[in-house]
């Protein structure tokens, strides 16, 4: 199974800015190419889970209801254009709560697989896209590959102090679905070279 988690804000739409909120509709603007990408994405077989960390909830800046409305209408525009998210999880909590779905943690991961019947360590095959450090930390500690995108909160330098670095750093998540194919492609690639290797093998043998 080909699975994708995206972070939402800074990667399918535009940052906020810093310490800020996307409170209403009109405040939400995809980022130029995220539903090419998505669309993409979706004809390329992939799986697509949105998680994002909204803490803005849980300290009253805007309500469950208003962000149920603004997915709606995210997940709206992405199948007009073609695209599919299966689902999107959301952590509504604050960082003292200690839940553990706000990344870096990986409840909301571990929850889309579980909602498509997998384990783990599928993980382990599928990409985490974000735009901050908590997204690749959160990426890294489910086993995923991380690709860091330049279109949101962080830009390259931040990642030098980083204990753990991104895999791969994009431009942004059209150009980070380029690096997604073109590794699927390489294991396909491989794959079909081993099988090349197999059959001339067991050619030989049957001479
Ligand atoms: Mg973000
Ligand atoms: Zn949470």
């Amino acid at each position: 199974m080909k699975i994708v988690f995206l972070d939402r804000d800074g990667v399918i739409n535009e940052f906020p800015g810093n310490g800020k909120y996307v409170t209403k509709l009109k405040e939400f603007h995809f980022v130029p190419g995220s539903l090419d990408a998505i669309r993409i994405l979706t004809k390329e077989g992939y799986s697509i889970f949105v998680v994002s960390n909204q803490a803005g909830v849980a300290k009253g800046i805007y309500s469950k209801e208003k962000l149920q409305h603004i997915t709606r209408n995210m997940l709206r525009d992405v199948r007009a254009t073609g695209g599919k998210i299966k689902k999107v999880f959301y952590c509504t909590h604050l960082s003292t709560h200690g839940c553990d779905c706000r990344k870096p943690a990986i409840g909301s991961v571990r929850k889309a697989l579980a909602s498509v019947n997998k384990s783990i360590k599928v993980a382990q095959k599928a990409f985490f896209v974000g735009d901050t450090e908590s997204d690749i930390l959160a990426g890294h500690n489910a086993g995923c590959k991380t690709i860091l995108v330049l279109s949101g909160r962080e830009d390259w330098h931040y990642m030098k102090k980083w204990d753990v670095k991104a895999d791969y750093v994009a431009k942004d998540l059209l150009e980070a679905v380029d690096i997604i194919n073109d590794r699927n492609m390489a294991r396909s690639r491989l794959r079909v070279r081993r099988e090349i290797k197999f059959s001339k093998k067991s050619q030989r043998k049957k001479k």
